[in-house]
Formats: structure tokens, C-alpha cells, sequence
């Protein structure tokens, strides 16, 4: 089966690999971000709590957050396998899925901080139109001017530098058990993404050994 958990910080790339997985072996990649917002568009009973938490800007609750999983994992599309990605993020959520799936992989993504800052902290965004843009790897045309609709380009205040270590800092310290449980069951594998977008392809292959062998 091609049950699998995507674990990785802000910026280590998992989201691209996840979809060009997802192509090649037809299964969903699921983000609980999406999930949620899902959830909420689809205007049933669990989309009205969700919706409570988030326009509250609180945290949605890990029973609620299961319950939506749970249900996504159950629809057709799952049936040969999905890529899940931003869940769980807790040991107590890792025991919950349990319950209702059977993981058949944890890919881990890992890279060096200085380059996870240097991809999160070169990101431009149009304010107009929302292109992303990236100072080194994807500079637009004229400096600071986006080349679609000629908006003001702008850093996100949560991809500035110092912002982007904080960020780290705290996902290492919360992941970090989540990492050691999935370990000491023999399930997780190391994905080692400390490649350029251009060389996405070696990235893949581990993910594809990874799967294969497990
Ligand atoms: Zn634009």
C-alpha cells in the first residue's frame, strides 16, 4: 500500500515532491491546510465546526482535526493510497490515525537550515495578484516589480530571516518526538532534500526507494 506521512520543515520542499508523487502513482496529496478549508466550503456539519475555530483564528481542536482526517482517508480516491502532509504533528494525533489507518511510510524530508532560510527568506510576493517570486532561484524581470501585473513585490513578515529561524526552532522542538516514535517503530525514512529545485528529480528517487523497499 501507498499509505504515507510527509514530515519536513517550512520550506524543505516536501509540498513539491508530494505532488509530483501524487501524479506518478495517482493518489491524492493531502495538506490538512486544504483539508480544512475543504471542509468548510462543503458546508456539512464538521466544515460548520471548523469553520467556528477558524474565523476564531484558534487552533482546531486535535478530536476535530482526527474526525476530519478520518473522513478524507475514507473517500474513493484514498483507496490505493494518499501522500499526507501537515499531519499528525503530535504523538497523541499519530495514535488517533492509527486507529482508523494503517501508515505504511513516513518520509521525513530533511535539509541544512542555512539553506531552508535562503529558499524561505529570497520569496517575493506580488501584492497585487499573489506571485511568488524568489530573488535568486526565480527573480522576476525588473527588480521588485512583478512580470504578470506589474504589482509591488514584498516579503512576507513570517519570511524574514530571524522570523524563519524562530519558525524552525519551534518546528524541530514539536516534531521532534513525533519523529522519535515513528522511528523507534521502523516505519520513517530520512529524505535527504538538500538539492536545488532543478534536482528535484534526486529527491524523488529517494522517496521512490523509500516506498519500494518499505
Ligand atoms: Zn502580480
Amino acid at each position: 500500500m501507498m499509505n504515507i506521512v510527509l514530515l519536513g520543515a517550512p520550506g524543505v520542499g516536501k509540498g513539491t515532491c508530494a505532488e509530483v508523487l501524487a501524479k506518478k502513482h495517482s493518489i491524492p496529496h493531502i495538506s490538512s491546510g486544504d483539508i480544512f478549508r475543504e471542509a468548510v466550503a462543503g458546508e456539512s456539519e464538521l466544515g460548520k465546526k471548523v469553520k467556528q475555530y477558524l474565523d476564531r483564528g484558534e487552533l482546531v481542536p486535535d478530536e476535530l482535526t482526527v474526525e476530519v482526517i478520518r473522513q478524507r482517508l475514507e473517500k474513493d480516491d484514498c483507496k490505493k493510497g494518499f501522500l499526507l502532509d501537515g499531519f499528525p504533528r503530535t504523538i497523541a494525533q499519530a495514535e488517533s490515525l492509527k486507529k482508523f489507518s494503517k501508515i505504511d511510510h513516513i518520509l521525513n524530508f530533511t535539509a541544512v537550515k542555512k539553506l531552508i532560510v535562503e529558499r524561505l527568506s529570497g520569496r517575493r510576493t506580488c501584492r497585487k495578484c499573489g506571485a511568488i517570486y524568489h530573488i535568486k532561484y526565480f527573480p522576476p524581470k525588473l527588480e521588485g516589480v512583478c512580470d504578470k501585473c506589474g504589482g509591488e513585490l514584498y516579503q512576507r513578515s513570517d519570511e524574514a530571516p530571524d522570523v524563519v529561524m524562530k519558525r524552525l526552532a519551534v518546528y524541530e522542538e514539536q516534531t521532534k518526538p513525533l519523529i522519535d516514535y515513528y522511528r523507534n517503530e521502523g516505519t520513517l525514512t530520512d529524505i535527504d532534500a538538500n538539492y536545488p529545485a532543478e534536482e528535484i528529480g534526486k529527491i524523488i528517487e529517494q522517496c521512490e526507494e523509500a516506498i519500494k523497499n518499505g
